[in-house]
């Protein structure tokens, strides 16, 4: 396997993003706001899952796969493979992979949480707006991916498309209910296109989500310390932690949590601070990418 040997580059013009180089851009203003909405940090855990899709290769390991998702996204009988239907096919893994793989591990399959926390940033982003079917699909792929052998179930027990258009349905329910901020987001007319390409990509991505699942990566990144409350409470009430952090991630993420469940616009300021100041010595941590187990 291949080692990251990259670099963290900070601009303003394409927000959060896995470039070539194994490079993460990041907003400049994510330095200094770890837990805003528009730039919380726990959006870079999407872009380090894209380099765990490139470093261990997966689109060459896996390239059936893809293919597959090609032959299922040719729109009439008889049209061919060509390089653009499989260019656009290992666009979608690579996102579908960094969605679930993101979800799965960093999240630690905190379904609603995870939901959460990638509306409320998107909803700053002005291609989001302009390409919502991609973007809820991409949302809507990770609600049916929870449960893989349902989905799996689903193309021998009902057809494949009546089990989306009921997982569809479930979804919208759990939107409206969990993510009031998305209304401006038009969910219900893409549907068909939304569909289409869950019908295309979920079926052959599913394999790909069972074999990546990396469990013992999954329970280092969120293995708790004992003072682990006591600690957010800290940062919450604008301090720095003394004491050296132990799992720093784990510290973002569940800070990130409590600054989107609705705490005041100067108290998630004085925590960013806070959380910020806490991790400058926490470069120790051992955070390695995952082998396959
Ligand atoms: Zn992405």
């Amino acid at each position: 396997m291949k080692s990251w040997k990259g670099y963290v580059f900070f601009q303003d013009t394409i927000g959060f993003q896995y470039a070539h180089g194994d490079v993460f851009c990041l907003p400049s203003s994510a330095i200094f706001s770890a837990l805003s909405p528009k730039c919380h940090w726990m959006t870079l855990t999407h872009e380090i899952s894209h380099a765990i899709f490139t470093v261990m290769d997966i689109d060459a390991k896996h390239a059936e796969i893809i293919l597959e998702g090609a032959r299922r996204a040719l729109t009439y009988y008889g049209e061919s493979l060509d390089n653009r239907s499989i260019e656009l096919s290992q666009n979608q893994f690579f996102e579908l992979f960094a969605q679930w793989f993101d979800y799965y591990h960093f999240f630690n399959e905190d379904h609603d949480f995870y939901q959460k926390s990638i509306w409320i940033s998107w909803l700053y982003v002005p291609f989001v707006h302009k390409d919502q079917t991609e973007y809820i699909f991409r949302s809507f792929a990770v609600f049916v991916l929870r449960d893989i052998s349902a989905l799996h179930e689903s193309v021998y027990a009902v057809t494949e498309s009546d089990f989306l258009k009921a997982r569809w349905r479930d979804f919208i329910s759990f939107v409206r209910l969990n993510l009031p901020e998305t209304e401006q987001i038009s969910f219900e007319e893409k549907e068909d296109a939304v569909l289409a390409l869950a019908a295309d990509y979920l079926f052959p991505f599913s394999f790909l989500a069972l074999e990546y699942r990396l469990d013992s990566f999954r329970h280092r990144l969120n293995e708790m310390p004992a003072n682990f409350q006591l600690q957010i409470e800290t940062i919450f009430s604008g301090a720095v932690i003394p004491e050296s952090i132990a799992n720093p991630f784990l510290l973002v993420r569940e800070a990130t949590r409590r600054a989107t469940s609705g705490d005041n616009e100067s108290i998630i300021r004085a925590a960013s601070a806070a959380l910020i100041f806490t991790l400058r010595d926490a470069s120790h941590f051992d955070f390695r990418f995952p082998s396959s187990e």
